[in-house]
């Protein structure tokens, strides 16, 4: 039994910021996370504004990330904060992150991981270095249907994957919303904060994560064709991507965000030689699957015949929706955990550890990089 509540603090997540408060709701969703501190915004004003709003002491609401990081260590175990949180713009994950892990602190940071390659890998190696946790929140894989794909492909039930297709249209900036004031907007269109790609950064980062996650499978050569839509926007809106998979399977991953309509559309469908699977975002609590000799099947959280993982994942009784929060509590719940192990000494069991680590984060910014080569060269297909 643990004898204190895991601290957190917490970089971005200011007013009118979209994630933050996602990163928070899924954190204290078990009630083993408080907040305990953050620097909400880089404006020192609106930082404190922020703070209290979360309703936490003067004292640990700070003006800047580098000022949290110097005081909280100061703090002594037990009041400090034991992890920190990155929910801001891309540009922004890595010196956080970086200060975090060069200081002691565990790290929750969103995608994608960095800014660059190069960020990345410095990340990844003061992980390996320092032994410290850090999770990625490509928080799809924490819903329990998810977990039951991934549970029925790893045991065999479909036989071996021969196709994957991987989805993920939105249809947000079909305007060129960056010109006026859409604060998300315009840092995701912006080559100076987003990075070197817009929506595959964005979003085909996580249909890759949740291809590979569902599988177990890893792309290993990609075809991609990148392209921007909307007029004068500097990165692209729309990428479309032939990829072929370890075991030989075939299939797809493309992103949009220029499809007219669409709202958060991200959907899997893997097929094997039994039959296949299909998993839709807007429609978490409903997983498909597809038998070439029987009829439909939909199985739901909940239910007694999920797979263990599966039903780890769950947190409510059947024909109770869980949504995103449930998903993203799911990845702060195993952080929890083996925060904890350490605290006490102990090792987390093997569940507590399924979770996108700094690996996969590395992976997506490594996929970025060989998109737009792909995408800019004349030649098929990429090792990746
Ligand atoms: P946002 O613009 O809504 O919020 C960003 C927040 O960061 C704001 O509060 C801003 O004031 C703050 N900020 C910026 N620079 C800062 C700094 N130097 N110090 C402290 N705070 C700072 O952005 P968003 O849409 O919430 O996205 C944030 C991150 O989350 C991005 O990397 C994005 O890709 C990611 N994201 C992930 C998911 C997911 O499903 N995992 C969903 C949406 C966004």
């Amino acid at each position: 039994m643990a004898e204190r509540k895991i601290n957190m603090g917490m970089v971005g997540g200011g007013p009118g910021s979209f994630i933050g408060r996602i990163h928070f709701n899924g954190a204290v969703l078990d009630g083993r996370i408080d907040l305990v501190c953050g620097a909400f915004s880089s404006d020192p004003e609106r930082s404190k504004a922020a703070g209290k709003s979360y309703f936490l002491p003067d004292d640990r609401i700070y003006g800047s990330w580098e000022e949290m990081l110097l005081k909280e260590k100061a703090l002594p175990e037990g009041k400090r904060m034991d992890f920190l949180c990155i929910a801001t713009p891309n540009h922004a994950h890595f010196g956080p992150a970086r200060m975090a892990l060069e200081n002691g602190f565990h790290v929750v940071s969103d995608k994608p991981l960095t800014f660059d390659t190069a960020e990345a890998e410095i990340l990844a190696d003061l992980v390996e270095k320092t032994g410290l946790i850090f999770a990625v929140t490509h928080a799809y894989t924490g819903y329990p249907m998810v977990k039951e794909a991934r549970e029925m492909i790893r045991t065999g039930e479909l036989g071996k994957i021969r196709k994957v297709v991987s989805e993920y249209p939105q249809g947000w900036l079909s305007d060129p919303l960056e010109k006026g004031d859409n604060v998300q907007a315009g840092w995701r269109t912006d080559p100076h904060r987003s990075g070197k790609s817009g929506c595959m950064g964005d979003i085909g980062t996580h249909a890759l994560n949740l291809a590979e996650y569902v599988t177990g499978l890893k792309v290993t050569q990609l075809c991609a064709d990148l392209s921007t839509m909307v007029e004068g926007r500097l990165l692209d809106d729309d990428g479309n991507v032939l990829v072929r998979y370890s075991n030989g399977a075939r299939g797809i991953i493309y992103a949009s965000q220029v499809s007219a309509g669409e709202e958060n559309g991200l959907r899997i469908r893997v097929y094997g030689e039994k039959g296949g699977i299909e998993w839709v975002q807007a429609e978490p609590n409903r997983l498909e699957v597809k038998w070439k000799d029987r009829p439909l099947e939909v199985r739901k959280p909940g239910n007694p015949y999920l797979s263990e993982l599966a039903l780890y994942n769950c947190r409510m009784p059947a024909g109770h929706p869980e949504g995103l929060i449930e998903a993203f509590g799911n990845i702060y719940r195993n952080v929890a955990t083996c925060i904890q192990c350490r605290i006490d000494g102990t090792t987390p069991p093997a569940e507590a550890l399924d979770f996108p680590k700094v690996t996969d984060g590395l992976r997506g910014m490594q996929f970025i990089d060989r998109l737009i080569e792909s995408s800019e060269s004349d030649s098929k297909w990429m090792n990746f």
